[in-house]
């Protein structure tokens, strides 16, 4: 069998997972990485499938508690690839994320991330998952960057906001975008008069 037939047999297994486990902090069950092995493990040997994880790329970011403990978060992107019997496969990549106060950030974000690989492919119901469609967030703004400064190719000045009077005409970033447009490299407003002249004299 190739691996959509063993996913499609597996599928048909009929299978379901419990959903006995209860987050502590906010009191919904949901299906433990256990559930979800205890139930395909023996799906996934019957048909001869296995899967095999492989970590794309990853972040660490140290935070803290409220409490100011430490908090080690993880995201992974992983690909898991699911082989059948006769070598061919299909994958999923999912991103898992983990937090752990000690070092089993990336073990929880690559459990998960399995969990919802299988999930995903096998195509269970995550009713522990809040429906997107459910809530509405509060609104939010990206977080704003720090200004950038901008300096310009000719002359070495800074570019500063073209102002009139105490308002903002056009910002540094838009006049080193638009002479990068023009010109080609970033220029103040006085050279790239200049550059403007100097590509008139040309023509
Ligand atoms: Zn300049």
């Amino acid at each position: 069998m190739n691996i959509y037939e063993s996913i499609t047999a597996i599928m048909g297994e009929g299978y379901t997972i419990t959903k006995d486990k209860k987050n502590q902090q906010q009191g919904f069950k949901y299906r433990g990485i256990d559930d979800v092995m205890n139930t395909f493990f023996p799906l996934l040997s019957k048909h001869k499938v296995f899967c095999v994880p492989e970590v794309l790329e990853f972040t660490r970011e140290e935070r803290q508690t409220n409490k100011g403990g430490n908090l080690i978060y993880s995201i992974l992107k992983t690909k898991y690839t699911f082989y059948a019997e006769d070598g061919s496969s299909v994958s999923a990549v999912v991103i898992g994320e983990g937090m752990d106060s000690g070092d089993k950030a990336s073990n929880k974000a690559l459990a998960i991330g399995m969990k919802y690989a299988m999930f995903q492919v096998f195509c269970i119901p995550t009713e522990e998952m809040i429906d997107p469609d459910a809530t509405t967030p509060e609104p939010s703004v990206p977080k704003k960057e720090a200004p950038k400064s901008y300096v310009c190719a000719d002359c070495g000045k800074p570019i500063t906001d073209l102002m009139s009077g105490d308002k903002v005409r056009l910002t540094a970033q838009d006049i080193a975008a638009r002479s990068m447009d023009a010109y080609g490299r970033q220029l103040c407003m006085a050279c790239s008069k200049l550059a403007r002249m100097a590509e008139a004299a040309k023509e």
